[in-house]
């Protein structure tokens, strides 16, 4: 850390605090904001004269962006899977899945990730006698980590047979043979005979290194991570603490576990730097997979409405007993029927037990209906979304849902101005890391690739470049219990800010996803670029 103080001015400062929401210089003491306002202000400050000065160039600063929900740990590891992201059809999956093989022991497992059947054009999950082709065992997960599809091989090690008594999520063919297709916790089996199978990660540290250098290289500055262990996704400190000793810590790192934590440790126990988040549930399962829990009938499929993970009564006595610890709850929510359940928990349990500083979250909030939304804003439940995932899912909404649903789905501006407080995330690695891109979803509503519809999807929902930026700064670490330390550029605040190369501002909003990042700063230390 720097000793002596940095004076950073001659740069337009989106601080991001309603009381000063613009600023031209910005003053860093001891990994901390000391000053922040007009430039001529800055620098008749005491510790202005003595300190190191850097001319910005009249580049855009903006909060350190913080990512209020992704799978650091799986993204590690996927880095490792063969990237079926670019695939438009099952046979150019088999080839890249028989390509790796090819370099591998013959039973080495192939584990494939990130493909969207959705841009196949045979439109369908791979099965196994798709993925037979391959001698090894196959494991592929499709990119929203909510169905999976496997090989013979691969199923007969996971002991999964047409004889066996086998767990929901495992689909059978007419005969009652698996088809190598497995929904959500189906595919635990799966799982572990897969970590039996491969070997242990000795790397883990240098993959969770890499993703730390690439978060920074997007401005971001503090993360939130969490396990997901029905879907093989294991979060744990020592890893984070290791990288600290070593210095390649870059994000400040807050997780939460599927578990309460013995000894009663309460949320956000820990420091700035690694801290315990709460605890992380499924109240129901994804959209892909048409799995979330809805009030309604999917489109095309009578009678079916996607299914709850919980009895209710047992998933409020888990949120009350989180509530007692003192433990934040944070809920992957896709259906109304879902949210229905998470609100009535959350409502019972700060009746029974009301703790003003805990405010619990609902990750997704794909489907709201007006009188949830009122709810959520009533009782300061936080919104976590992922703008990026609208860019991607419309088809899959528009072919899923009814249309009379369709203009309360993503509906998160909305959301927004019944008084939700929303943050932003990516959900890394069921879609990219890149905020940016977020930023871009949230601005535009549109494809990803085509970039349709002309003037976005539902333009009612769009939200405005500062409400979006906010999404992905102040809002972020509200969510993450650090609204006092993070979040916007104000004094007493860590100094963690990045100084843009574009101006987002000034940018045709359909370039947004491109810009550029010159240096990040987290407590005052520079974690990428170089100014
Ligand atoms: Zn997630």
């Amino acid at each position: 850390m720097n000793e002596r103080a940095r004076l950073f001015e001659n740069c337009r400062v989106k601080t991001m605090d309603t009381e000063v929401p613009e600023a031209g210089a910005l003053l860093v003491n001891a990994g901390k904001v000391e000053a922040v306002g007009r430039m001529h202000d800055v620098r008749m400050h005491p510790l202005a004269k003595k300190a190191e000065k850097t001319d910005l160039g009249d580049r855009r600063v903006i909060p350190g962006i913080i990512d209020s929900h992704l799978h650091f740990a799986a993204w590690s590891e996927g880095k490792k899977a063969v990237d079926l992201s670019g695939c438009r059809s099952i046979a150019e999956v088999v080839e890249k899945l028989t390509e790796r093989a090819s370099t591998l022991p013959p039973d080495a497992w192939v584990r494939g990730m990130h493909f969207d059947h959705s841009r196949f054009i045979e439109n369908r999950l791979p099965d196994r006698s798709d993925l037979d082709a391959v001698k090894n065992p196959v494991l592929l997960t499709r990119l929203c980590y909510h169905a999976h599809c496997a090989n013979s091989r691969a199923l007969e090690l996971a002991g999964i047979s047409g004889d066996a008594d086998l767990p929901e999520g495992i689909q059978r063919d007419g005969t009652g043979d698996p088809t190598g297709v497995v929904l959500e916790s189906g595919a635990d089996l799966l799982f572990d005979a897969f970590r039996k199978g491969s070997p242990d990660g000795s790397d883990t540290l240098k993959g969770l290194s890499d993703c730390m250098r690439e978060m920074a290289s997007y401005g971001v500055t503090s993360i939130n991570t969490t396990s997901a262990k029905h879907l093989g996704i294991d979060e744990s400190f020592g890893p984070y603490q290791e990288l600290r000793r070593r210095g390649e810590l870059l994000q400040r790192v807050t997780i939460h576990f599927n578990d309460l934590l013995p000894y009663g440790i309460a949320s956000f126990f820990g420091d700035d730097r690694i801290r315990f988040g709460g605890l992380k549930l499924f109240a129901d399962g994804g959209f892909c997979a048409r799995t979330g829990a809805m009030s309604f009938d999917y489109k095309g499929m009578p009678g079916h409405r996607g299914e709850l993970n919980y009895e209710p009564g047992i998933f409020s006595r888990i949120v009350l007993e989180a509530q007692i610890q003192g433990v934040q709850v944070a809920v992957h929510t896709v259906g109304d029927r879902a949210m229905d359940m998470v609100l009535d928990a959350f409502e019972a349990a700060m009746t029974a037990h009301p703790r003003p500083w805990l405010r619990h979250r609902i990750i997704h909030c794909y489907i709201v209906r007006p009188d949830q939304a009122k709810r959520m804003a009533s009782l300061k439940v936080i919104g976590d979304i992922q703008p990026v995932f609208l860019a991607d899912e419309i088809d899959i909404a528009e072919s899923g849902v009814p249309e009379d649903i369709l203009p309360i789905s993503y509906a998160w501006r909305s959301l927004r101005e019944t008084g939700v407080l929303l943050a932003g995330s990516s959900d890394c690695p069921a879609a990219l890391p890149n905020p940016w891109l977020g930023v871009d979803a949230a601005v535009n509503r549109v494809r990803a690739h085509e970039r349709t519809p002309v003037g976005g999807w539902f333009p009612k929902q769009k939200f405005s470049l500062d409400e979006t930026i906010e999404l992905f700064t102040r809002n972020s670490a509200i969510a993450l219990g650090m609204g006092d330390m993070a979040g916007t550029i104000e004094a007493g605040k860590f100094a963690d800010f990045v100084v843009l190369e574009d101006d987002p501002w000034s940018l045709p909003a359909e370039d947004l996803s491109k810009t550029r990042v010159k240096a990040t700063f987290r407590g005052g230390e520079c974690i990428y670029g170089k100014i």
